[in-house]
């Protein structure tokens, strides 16, 4: 059973996705006795995914449960304990600091925050039964599968840009596909993009309704012009959606430095605003997000939480 606030935890861990996993292993292994608490996705956003072709050591790829799980296995190996919960409250203002899952409170000395960051969505009725089957939100993952292939990118931010360029270099044509007639991305993204042949662009269109057949998942997009209110069944394989992220921070708004968006500002490593409670991976990390900047985050703030622990002279 988790030790509740009734004792101490030397480090606590909010998350279980590559960041809060890793976190857990080199905590464990340093004799931190980590707890991790899981909340509503045990092994975060990998495990809604298929194939994972770029975390090294894995030379034919590996699927994305499976690397979770090894994971796990491994920070369990260790000696991390695990509680399926969902924090939903936190004390941060004093040591040691407390948490909640509903009334049940923890009490640490060292918080690792790596509740990570979503995917924004367009909202449309079937976009998640077609996750994976067509929808995307990631082309450095999935680009590779639509090889000779139509696909169309929403948004228009560089994280767009990025993945219609990206994607190009696979797919036979890339349509991107933005709400307004003028890019939100940085001018050399925004350059590298239009300047691109295998990238059309269609302005003021936003997507009303993905077009899927049972057996191969996505086979096109309704379209809609805005100012014209014209509409069109645009076919396609593929639908990556690239309209930003929203990092799961809500709970430490007003505790922790953040940036605009609700990032955790972090420096010197993994350090947030107060001493003892670290971010890392995606929750702290607006640009790459990927799994091994999560895994190495997830190892240097344990790393700083142990030190942390050192300087406090706890055993
Ligand atoms: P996450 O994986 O998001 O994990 C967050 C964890 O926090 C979860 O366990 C969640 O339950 C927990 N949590 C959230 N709120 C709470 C709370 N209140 N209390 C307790 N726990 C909470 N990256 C790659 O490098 N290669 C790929 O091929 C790749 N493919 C991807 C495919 C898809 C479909 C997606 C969505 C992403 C992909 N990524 C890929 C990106 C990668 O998944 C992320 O960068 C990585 O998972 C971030 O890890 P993380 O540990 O920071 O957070
Ligand atoms: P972003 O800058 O917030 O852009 C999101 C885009 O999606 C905007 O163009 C927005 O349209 C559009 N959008 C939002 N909601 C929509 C909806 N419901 N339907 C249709 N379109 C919608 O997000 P981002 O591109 O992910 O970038 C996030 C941050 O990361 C930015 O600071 C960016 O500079 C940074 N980033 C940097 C790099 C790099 O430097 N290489 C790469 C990626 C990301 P509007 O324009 O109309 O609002």
């Amino acid at each position: 059973m988790p030790q509740s606030c009734d004792s101490t935890l030397q480090t606590l861990i909010l998350g279980s996705g590559p960041a809060g996993l890793t976190a857990a292993i080199y905590a464990a292994r340093s004799r931190c006795c980590p707890l991790v608490v899981h909340g509503r996705q045990p092994g975060g956003q990998l495990t809604t995914t298929t194939v994972i072709d770029n975390f090294p050591g894995f030379p034919d790829g590996i699927d994305g449960n499976e690397l979770m799980d090894r994971m796990r296995r491994q920070a369990e190996r260790f000696g991390t304990q695990f509680a399926e919960e969902e924090i939903t409250r936190v004390d941060l203002k004093k040591t040691p600091f407390r948490v909640w899952v509903g009334d049940q409170c923890y009490q640490c000395r060292t918080l690792i925050i790596a509740t990570g960051a979503s995917p924004r969505m367009l909202g449309l009725e079937n976009e998640w039964e077609l996750y994976g089957r067509g929808v995307s939100v990631c082309a450095t993952c999935d680009g590779f599968f639509y090889k000779e292939k139509e696909v169309v990118v929403v948004g228009g931010g560089d994280t767009a840009m990025e993945e219609a360029s990206f994607l190009a270099r696979f797919a036979s044509r890339v349509t991107l596909v933005h709400r307004r007639d003028e890019l939100r991305a940085s001018p050399p993204l925004q350059k590298r993009a239009l300047e691109n042949k295998k990238i059309d662009f269609r302005w003021d269109t936003v997507v009303t309704a993905i077009q899927s057949d049972p057996q191969t998942g996505v086979t096109g997009v309704r379209l809609k012009n805005v100012k014209s209110g014209e509409e069109e069944d645009f076919s396609c394989h593929g639908l990556f959606v690239a309209i930003g992220h929203t990092p799961n921070t809500d709970l430490f708004k007003g505790h922790l430095h953040m940036d605009q968006d609700g990032y955790i500002l972090t420096h010197d490593g993994c350090r947030t605003s107060i001493p003892g409670v670290y971010a890392a991976g995606d929750v702290q990390d607006p640009n790459i997000r990927q799994a091994i900047t999560a895994a190495g985050s997830g190892c240097t703030a344990a790393m700083q939480a142990e030190r942390y622990l050192d300087d406090l002279g706890v055993e």
